[in-house]
């Protein structure tokens, strides 16, 4: 009989898919995958995906079908012809971690996965762990920085125990997934929130995050009404699919400004007489996400060049 079930762990070729409380190890079955090959991405199945499985008579599962996804949130590495990964499907919230020192902010990360996110129409909010040993500047830089760009930010700390209690509210009733490099802390959150799991917190320097496969050591864990992706340390979002001039549209904050620029459509770079430019000038725009927009922007430039 065949049964809906949720895949929570990716192994290579083996999945774990969740139905009713219980685990079943599950293969894929050979049309799927072959299927697989003339997709957009590299993964047939990903942790959050919603599958039709048989159990055979010893107890193991054949996913037939992976239905539907409403969203999906992959990356794409550096090269032409490389598929995008998705590291997991059907998510209601992207939530990055960041910490205040060791290893020192990143908001241009940050931002990257921003875009990811509200492309796909996910809402992202900002973690930032540590807070223990944030500089007293380093927080109203955060919030200068994001000012206007609808972004909710949690300043917390896991191993002080400071302002869980409203990052756990955020995932209640939800599929959310934590990004974020090594050594921020995810696994000490993921702790706090949930001791029983007893997780594996590294030392910083161990783990670099380099040479994984973004798809694998993918889990889900489900508990409290909450369904948590922790994925390992990942660094690069190669962003895609995004035209120049479509890409002002994932920076709420330049909407006031745009439509008084000169140039229509303005990408806010060299362009004269551009609203965006003149208002960040002014103050009214926060700089520092003007110049992570303008490191985007290249980005993007320098890809689609590369295209041709
Ligand atoms: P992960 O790689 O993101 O899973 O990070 P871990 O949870 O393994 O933590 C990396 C290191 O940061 C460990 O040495 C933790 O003890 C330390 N750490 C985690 N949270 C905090 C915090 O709030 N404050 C401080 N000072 N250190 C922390
Ligand atoms: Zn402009």
């Amino acid at each position: 009989m065949e049964k809906i079930g949720i895949v929570i762990k990716v192994m290579g070729l083996y999945y774990t898919v969740l139905w009713n409380g219980e685990k079943f190890n599950c293969n894929l079955r050979g049309r799927i995958r072959k299927k697989s090959d003339n997709s957009n991405f590299s993964n047939p199945v990903a942790v959050g995906d919603n599958v039709r499985f048989e159990v055979e008579a010893d107890g193991s599962g054949i996913i037939n079908e992976v239905l539907p996804r409403k969203n999906v949130f992959s990356r794409k590495e550096k090269g032409k012809y490389r598929k995008e990964d998705i590291i997991a499907s059907n998510l209601d919230l992207v939530i990055v971690i960041q910490s205040f020192k060791k290893p020192r902010l990143n908001l241009r990360f940050v931002d990257r996965v921003l875009v990811r996110g509200v492309k796909e129409g996910i809402d992202v909010v900002l973690c930032i762990n540590k807070l223990d040993l944030a500089d007293a500047e380093q927080i109203p830089y955060v919030r200068e920085y994001y000012r206007g760009a609808g972004i909710k930010i949690h300043m917390v700390s896991a191993l002080k125990g400071i302002n869980l209690d409203a990052l756990e509210r955020e995932m209640k009733d939800r599929v959310s997934i934590l990004i974020g490099y090594s050594g921020v802390g995810k696994t000490s959150i993921l702790n706090r929130l949930f001791p029983e799991l007893n997780l594996k917190v590294s030392t910083v320097s161990s783990k670099t995050g380099k040479g994984r496969h973004a798809t694998s050591n993918v889990q889900m864990i489900v508990r409290n009404a909450m369904a948590i992706v922790d994925t390992p340390g990942l660094r690069e979002f190669g962003l895609l699919d995004i035209e120049t001039h479509m890409l002002e549209e994932y920076f709420p904050e330049f909407r006031q400004s745009s439509p008084e620029c000169e140039y229509k459509p303005c990408t806010h770079d060299h362009e004269p007489n551009c609203a965006v430019k003149r208002d960040v000038d002014e103050g009214i725009i926060s700089e520092g996400r003007y110049i992570s927009y303008l490191n985007i922007l290249y980005s993007l430039k320098e890809y689609y060049e590369s295209m041709y």
